[in-house]
């Protein structure tokens, strides 16, 4: 469709970023292109609507970019999960695997209640690790999950078959 030509004509790839090897999706040409975040933040807000989202949580960094964004066109809320150490209050923490070693997300726990249905916000789903650890926050907090939007999918990672069981029935969507 137009959307997906427009959107991918403004995601430059990056060679041997962050190492040797790694084909990199660089967003920038995009974020600084009206039109064409524009377009992604309607997109991404329509899914939003559809879900019935009551509040979107972004993922650190870029999720925060275009979740921001994303909440204020759909009229609900906007919650980051963040990099262990980051958020001031008292916060509900998921450790995950990387290939080498393990990291951490937070979520300020008082944000999420029972009564949310939290859409996640993200730019790139790779091998799905990220996106997983914060279905398991913001089950845990006590909140329903609406499902999880992104720009783009990797595909050739296999992020949406490892995001399956959490996700539990609710929808995957990638532009
Ligand atoms: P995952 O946890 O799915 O392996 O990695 C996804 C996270 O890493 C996302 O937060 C995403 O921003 C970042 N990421 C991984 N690969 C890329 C990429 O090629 N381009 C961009 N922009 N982000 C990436």
């Amino acid at each position: 469709t137009d959307i997906t030509t427009l959107l991918l004509s403004r995601i430059r790839d990056v060679a041997d970023y962050p190492e040797p090897g790694v084909m990199f999706k660089d967003i920038t040409p995009l974020l600084a292109d009206p039109a064409a975040f524009t377009a992604l933040t309607d997109a991404l807000a329509e899914i939003a609507v559809r879900a019935e989202a009551t509040k979107i949580v972004g993922l650190e960094a870029r999720g925060f970019i275009l979740g921001a964004p994303v909440a204020v066109r759909a009229g609900i809320g906007f919650i980051p999960v963040r990099k262990a150490g980051k958020l001031p209050g008292a916060t509900l923490s998921q450790a995950y695997d990387l290939e080498y070693g393990s990291a951490e997300i937070e979520v300020h726990a008082e944000d999420l209640t029972a009564a949310d249905r939290i859409l996640v916000v993200d730019d790139v789903l790779a091998t799905g690790g990220t996106a997983e650890a914060s279905l398991r926050l913001i089950r845990r907090a006590g909140a329903e999950v609406a499902g999880v939007a992104v720009l783009m999918e990797l595909g050739f990672l296999g992020g949406r078959g490892r995001l399956e069981p959490a996700l539990a029935g609710a929808p995957l969507e990638a532009l």
